[in-house]
C-alpha cells in the first residue's frame, strides 16, 4: 500500500468497541481505529491486542487512538507515533463506555490480564 492510499480519511470507524472483542465475548483496554478501513481494535495492553492483528493480516499499517481526547496516529512500520489528517467522526468512543470496556465484560482481576 502506498503512503498516498494508507489513510482514508472519510471512512467512518466501524463500530463503538473492539470487533473482535465484542463478537467473542472479550474486553479492553484501550481502542485504536484503523486509518485505512476504520476498523476498531484494542491496543496492545488489552488481553488479545486485536489493533495490531489487524495491522498484521489487512496490512493496514496506520491507526488512530480512539480514546476521548487522543488523536495521534502510530505506524507499525516505523514503530513510531506520527501526524495524521482529522478523520471521519467519531473521532473517540462514546464518553459512557468505561475504560476498561466494555461494561459487565471486564474482570475484577483486570489489571493482572493486561500486557
Ligand atoms: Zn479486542
Ligand atoms: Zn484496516
Amino acid at each position: 500500500m502506498s503512503d498516498d492510499s494508507v489513510i482514508q480519511p472519510w471512512v467512518a470507524p466501524s463500530s463503538t468497541g473492539c470487533v473482535e472483542c465484542l463478537a467473542e465475548g472479550g474486553w479492553w483496554l484501550h481502542l485504536r481505529r484503523c486509518a485505512s478501513c476504520g476498523h476498531v481494535g484494542c491496543c496492545d495492553s488489552s488481553p488479545s491486542q486485536h489493533a495490531s492483528h489487524h495491522a498484521g493480516h489487512s496490512g493496514h499499517p496506520v491507526v488512530q487512538s480512539f480514546e476521548p481526547g487522543e488523536d495521534w496516529f502510530w505506524d507499525y512500520r516505523t514503530e513510531q507515533f506520527s501526524d495524521g489528517p482529522t478523520l471521519a467522526p467519531p473521532a473517540h468512543h462514546p464518553l459512557d463506555q468505561p475504560t476498561p470496556g466494555p461494561q459487565g465484560r471486564v474482570p475484577v482481576d483486570w489489571q493482572s490480564h493486561l500486557h
